[in-house]
This record gives structure tokens, C-alpha cells and sequence, in this order.
């Protein structure tokens, strides 16, 4: 562990310790990574729902590299390559109206936030117990767990918070000063917790009786995860904004809202320096590319997850696995690892598989023994 403990002992020194880990990953390709021993796992993590295209897809690296050689930054004061490109894709394949860019889903959940605030006129908003939508002092705000929010309050927005899947509270808690409802479509952070059928159709009813706005958040479940772009796309309910990032560029930093007709930002209500920028707008085309090759896929290859955990009632939506395992999560991490799988343990001891998209069969049925052999 030798050359790991260099990581550890930098880290140790000088970085702030708000993260625990005990690895380091130095290489990876397709679903495959590497640790700085050389030991190689399949990785049903992928960054956490972000390297959708697989490690270092060699479509994504081409467009970053080619962008990198032309041009790397230049400003959103200037139209900006690939960005006008992006925007019109994501709105093609959501059947949204008009997209926003951002660096990350915490920034996008704010940008949702603002477009909110300033288009409705109205202040206050509601979302959902276990939900998750980012750190940032705007979206930490609506962000639930309590003891990630708590301590940082006041956060300057209002919020009140309902049950996933209880529409007789969410009616109680929208009036007409609510701004907005933010939902996920099936919750990431909280374990993969998909809710009762009907209840974004229920979160639409309540919205149009409030005039408040829908704002589904797709970080985790844009973008191919579910098996169509958007998780919200399994249901008959039309959101007014949508957020996304993690899987939006395969790694890439980015984030993006988009909106219905009629919701957009107006001169100087929003920005960011970075946000759009040439590389990862490149990156998410690319990765966008790669996708729609394999998005018909998608839902057959969690299917066969579901197949291979029959025994432990799997929550499956795509290739988004959660598994009820309780407090040996992360024991049953730790063994996976040791027969090189990477999984994760989300929110009340629930297995996590969030794997590449690009992920083969013979991937999948390797994975699933050696995550059953850590559960039995
Ligand atoms: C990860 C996540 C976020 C925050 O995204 P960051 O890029 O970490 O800021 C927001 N919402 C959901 C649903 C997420 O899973």
C-alpha cells in the first residue's frame, strides 16, 4: 500500500478532512479502474452516476483534446464553441424549451432556484424528506438531511420539507407563496427510492393549483441512467424546470437547467464565468453521442441486475440499483472491494450501483456474484 499511502499522508497534511476515503484510483477505462497498487475493479460507482460513457470513452477524450487544442475558454461575453450546439440537443432530447449552463448540480439546483424566484414573484418552496439537491448555500437550503444543513442556518431561503410520496402533505405545504416544489424523480442520495406510482402527476396537480413551478431534479437520473434521458420521461407529467449534471459530460465539470416556454433567465439575471465553457460543452456532446447509441440498452442491462439480485428485492430503474442491506453496507462495500467490485453505500444502508451505461454483460454477471457472495 505504499504508493497509497503518499495520497494519504498529503491528504492527512494538507487537505480539510470533510471526505472519508481509503483508496485511490489512478486509471480507468471503460468500466474498468485502477487503484495506485495496480489493482483493477469493475466500477459500479463511475464518480457517482457521472462517468455515464464509461472511463476516458475515447470519443469524449477526442473532443476534449481536440477543443483543448483550439480554444479552452473565452467567456460567456462572447458566444462560446459547442455551447449553442449543446443547448439545442438537450432541448431535443428532454422536449424542454431552453437550456442554462452551470459547473456542477449544486449550481444548477440554484439557478433553478433564482429562475423560480424571479419568474413566479413568489418566495418560499417545498421539497421532499431524504431528498438531496446539492451544497451550496442555495441548494443546501432545500436539501433535507439535517445534519448536513443544520449547522450552516440561516440559509436565507425558506423551505419546508414534505414525505416522498405523501401528496396529502405536499397539498398543506404549497401556497400561494410557494416559488417552486423540488422533486427527484426517484430519490439518489437517500439509497434509490423510486415512489408510489402517480405522484409526480399528483406533484404537476398541486403545482398548477398553487402556481407554483415543478422543478425536477435529474443530476442523478438524467441522462440515460434511467434508460430514457430523463427519469420524469417514465411519467406523464411535464415538468416546468429540469436540472442536470452529473452524467451530462462523463466527468467533465458541468451542470445545465432547462425550462418550459416562457420560463427563461432575462439580460443579467443570471451567469457564471465558467459555466458553458468550450471543454465542457465538448465533452457533453460527446458524451451525448455516445448515449444515444446505447440508451435502447439501458433498461434490459439493469434487468439483468435485477435478475442477479432476485433474492434481495432490488430497487431498479435502468441501470440505478439500490439494495435494502441495513448496517453491514459497509462491510459489504469493503468486501466487494476486496474482489474488485466498487459499489457504495448511499443514505440508511443502501447499496448503491450506479455503473457506467456502457457496462457489458459479461460485466454486469461478474459484478452481481461477487456483490452477492459479499451479501450472502
Ligand atoms: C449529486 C447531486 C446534486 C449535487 O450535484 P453536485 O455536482 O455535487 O453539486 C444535486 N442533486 C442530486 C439529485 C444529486 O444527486
Amino acid at each position: 500500500m505504499e504508493k497509497t499511502k503518499k495520497y494519504k499522508d498529503l491528504d492527512e497534511r494538507f487537505f480539510m478532512p470533510a471526505f472519508s476515503r481509503d483508496m485511490a484510483l489512478v486509471k480507468g477505462k471503460g468500466t474498468i479502474v485502477w487503484d495506485a497498487e495496480g489493482k483493477e475493479y469493475i466500477d459500479c460507482v463511475a464518480g457517482i452516476a457521472v462517468c455515464s460513457t464509461g472511463h476516458c470513452h475515447p470519443a469524449v477524450v477526442k473532443a476534449i483534446c481536440d477543443q483543448a487544442h483550439t480554444l479552452i475558454h473565452c467567456s460567456n461575453l462572447y458566444y462560446v464553441p459547442h455551447q449553442g450546439d449543446l443547448a439545442k440537443k438537450i432541448v431535443e432530447i428532454t422536449g424542454m424549451h431552453k437550456a442554462f449552463f452551470s459547473n456542477s448540480g449544486a449550481e444548477a439546483t440554484d439557478g433553478a432556484l433564482k429562475l423560480a424566484r424571479v419568474r413566479t414573484g413568489k418566495k418560499n418552496y417545498v421539497a421532499f424528506i431524504h431528498g438531496f439537491h446539492g451544497r451550496t448555500v442555495g441548494s443546501l437550503a432545500v436539501t433535507h438531511k439535517p445534519a448536513i444543513r443544520e449547522p450552516f442556518e440561516p440559509l436565507g431561503l425558506k423551505c419546508s420539507f414534505v414525505a416522498y410520496g405523501d401528496l396529502e402533505g405536499l397539498k398543506k405545504a404549497v401556497d400561494t407563496d410557494t416559488a417552486g416544489v423540488l422533486v427527484e424523480p426517484i430519490q439518489g442520495e437517500a439509497g434509490v427510492i423510486i415512489p408510489p406510482e402517480g405522484f409526480m402527476e399528483g406533484i404537476r396537480e398541486v403545482c398548477d393549483s398553487a402556481g407554483a413551478l415543478m422543478i425536477v431534479d435529474e443530476v442523478q437520473t438524467g441522462m440515460g441512467r434511467t434508460g430514457k434521458w430523463l427519469a420524469i420521461q417514465h411519467t406523464r407529467a411535464v415538468p416546468d424546470i429540469v436540472t442536470l449534471a452529473k452524467g451530462i459530460a462523463s466527468g467533465f465539470p458541468m451542470g445545465a437547467l432547462i425550462a418550459r416556454e416562457g420560463l427563461e433567465f432575462r439580460k443579467s439575471e443570471h451567469g457564471s464565468t465558467f459555466a458553458g465553457g468550450p471543454l465542457a460543452c465538448a465533452a457533453a456532446l460527446a458524451t451525448i453521442g455516445v448515449i444515444e447509441k446505447i440508451l435502447p440498452d439501458v433498461s434490459r442491462k439493469g434487468e439483468r441486475f435485477r435478475a442477479g439480485f432476485a433474492h434481495y428485492n432490488p430497487r431498479v430503474r435502468g441501470l440505478m440499483i439500490g439494495i435494502s442491506v441495513g448496517e453491514k453496507c459497509p462491510e459489504v462495500q469493503k468486501r466487494c472491494m476486496e474482489q474488485g467490485v466498487l459499489v457504495n453505500c448511499a443514505a440508511d444502508g443502501n447499496l448503491r450501483l450506479v455503473p457506467p451505461l456502457i457496462i457489458s454483460d459479461a460485466e454486469i454477471d461478474r459484478a452481481v456474484g461477487v456483490i452477492n457472495g459479499a451479501l450472502g
